[in-house]
């Protein structure tokens, strides 16, 4: 790392109409607990003049639950939505996915709006300025060539985040709110496949809640890193199994191998044949990542592991 923080102003807003002003400035970027954005600020990946910082805000800190569904704030930090019961009744995939967030120290201050909106990752690319700039930086930032994809125009560095699949199984909505007032999305269209621009977020706009239906069924969440105790996923899965009249259908959603967050196309119910199905639904997810070399573990083995551990996890889930 090199290094020293850059100049910022820092603006503490209590509000959010205050937060959605002091997002108007020039060059402004939002900070919550800074797990992501502190490491960038010190590599040189990011130089903002202002810095909005979202923790004195406590409209974002709710988290409600009802028959009607759950309304998480985005400010609800990881550690708080892995300890939830009501979260862990309901939604187990996503007190998994939270419980499994880098360490214990980070989860106390990450914040499930800043892991919503994590950006992609890219061995070529979260390192210190000196190295990116020995290797003439990159498309995403300050260069011109991608080095994973060199014939390539875009950046397919690897959307990492834990709780996006995890909400999505759960068909999550997003709150947002900005200059021009406040809309929701579904989480799932909230992404893109671009690694430098990877989230639906006009400028001035911030993620304000997360809002979840009833579940449907059990759900479950899993993941494989370098580092068991502290790390992104190389490969993470949702699993969300739905009891239907035709029988158990199942929604599945990945992280760490594209761009972004993507949910598998899943039509078939679990037949009398639950081999063939799950080898089917392994092939399936096969089919749909595209991990890239972005991390130092081979793209082949990232897509194996990912089908596989869908398939456990979805079997687990009969
Ligand atoms: Fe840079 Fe390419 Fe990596 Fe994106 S995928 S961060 S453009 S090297």
């Amino acid at each position: 790392m090199s290094e020293v923080m850059p100049d910022f102003q820092l603006a503490r807003p209590t509000t959010l109409d205050e937060a959605v002003v002091a997002l108007a400035t020039p060059e402004a970027r939002i900070i919550a607990g800074g797990t992501d954005l502190n490491v960038q600020l010190r590599m040189g990946l990011a130089a903002p003049a202002t810095l909005v910082d979202l923790s004195l805000i406590s409209a974002l800190k709710t988290l409600e639950s009802s028959t009607s569904g759950t309304r998480i704030g985005a400010g609800v930090t990881l550690a708080d939505l892995a300890s939830d019961e009501r979260v862990a009744a309901y939604y187990p995939a996503i007190t998994e996915a939270a419980a499994l967030v880098a360490g214990p120290t980070h989860r106390e201050v990450a914040t499930l709006g800043g892991n919503l909106c994590l950006d992609t990752r890219c061995l070529y690319y979260n390192q210190s300025h000196w190295w990116r700039k020995s290797n003439d930086y990159c498309l995403k930032y300050q260069g011109d060539i991608c080095h994973v994809a060199p014939k390539g125009n875009r950046c397919r560095a690897a959307y990492s985040g834990d709780l996006a699949p995890a909400l999505m199984v759960h068909d999550a909505r997003l709150e947002i709110i900005g200059p021009d007032g406040i809309r929701q999305v579904m989480l799932a269209d909230f992404y893109r496949e671009d690694g430098a621009d990877y989230i639906d977020l006009k400028p001035g706009e911030m993620v304000t809640a997360a809002v979840l239906p009833p579940p449907k069924g059990p759900s479950g969440y899993r993941k494989i890193r370098v580092r068991g105790a502290v790390d992104f996923p190389l490969a993470g899965v949702a699993v969300e199994a739905e009891e239907t009249k035709d029988g158990k259908r199942f929604t599945i959603a990945l992280t760490g191998t594209n761009s972004c967050p993507i949910m598998v196309d899943m039509p078939d119910v679990l037949t009398d044949d639950p081999n063939a199905f799950f080898a089917n639904l392994n092939k399936a997810v096969q089919k749909a990542v595209s991990p890239q070399r972005t991390t130092t573990i081979a793209p082949h083995y990232r897509r194996l592991s990912i089908a596989a551990m869908a398939a456990r996890l979805a079997r687990e889930l009969v």
